[in-house]
């Protein structure tokens, strides 16, 4: 686990958890939530990284979600069952959870299943969370997945960008990527107000020089596309 600032922790990720899982985020004090909770495959390993800091599963009160794949909220009904943690998504993404579907999850990416999880809230566009003495401005920015948001958050004056996978992350159609509404969502994270930015894989740390890492992004976005990505499960033999 992993202090960045104030009251914000990364609890999982590929060190902290499992190889596969992205990062996720605790805001600790008396509302302990969740930015995502990482994959089933983590779980265990996201309970011992809460204890080292204090807490249970039990004191949870809430996953946000930056969406609904596989790597960041999977581990979802795991915590479900030991606590009374309630999952906040944005709908473009709540039927993929609540059904544990194979391809929207991504779980086809690792060979595993999505345990299905009910949705408790939905996350909407413009929407501002009150967390603690936080506040947490939601964003849409469909186009990884129909339900991807970011996020904004100021602690200890630092306006930080919550990225998730809109940035730098993967396009599958059975995903239900969209290139062009990704654009215009890029298009609008590029217009937010933020210094720092910390996205869904990356290492746990606050990336400085954000605005011109963000544009940046947004004009590689879909120039060149890989055909020989090998899913993470997948290993070769000769
Ligand atoms: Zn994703």
């Amino acid at each position: 686990m992993l202090r960045l600032i104030g009251q914000l922790y990364v609890v999982s990720n590929p060190k902290y958890t499992h190889p596969w899982d992205a990062n996720s985020y605790l805001i600790a004090g008396d509302e302990p939530t969740l930015i995502d909770c990482g994959s089933s495959l983590g779980f265990e390993a996201l309970k011992a990284g809460l204890d080292q800091i204090g807490y249970e599963p039990r004191d949870i009160r809430r996953v946000i979600a930056t969406h609904g794949h596989w790597d960041h909220v999977s581990g979802m009904a795991q915590l479900r069952a030991e606590s009374d943690a309630e999952l906040w998504i944005n709908a473009g993404d709540r039927e993929a959870v609540e059904t544990g579907d194979v391809d929207h999850t991504s779980a086809f990416l690792y060979g595993q299943a999505f345990p299905a999880v009910q949705v408790d809230r939905l996350l909407h566009d413009d929407e501002i969370v009150p967390i603690g003495p936080y506040r947490l401005h939601v964003f849409h920015t469909p186009g990884h997945s129909p339900g991807s948001v970011v996020f904004t958050i100021e602690i200890n004056g630092l306006k930080l960008l919550i990225a998730g996978d809109t940035l730098w992350a993967g396009f599958h159609p059975k995903l239900g990527s969209d290139l062009d509404v990704w654009a215009r969502s890029l298009d609008r994270v590029c217009e937010l107000d933020f210094d720092v930015v910390t996205i869904g894989h990356c290492p746990p740390t606050l990336i400085f020089d954000a605005k011109i890492k963000v544009r940046e992004a947004r004009q590689q976005f879909g120039v060149f596309f890989n055909p020989w990505f090998k899913p993470f499960h997948i290993k070769f033999t000769y």
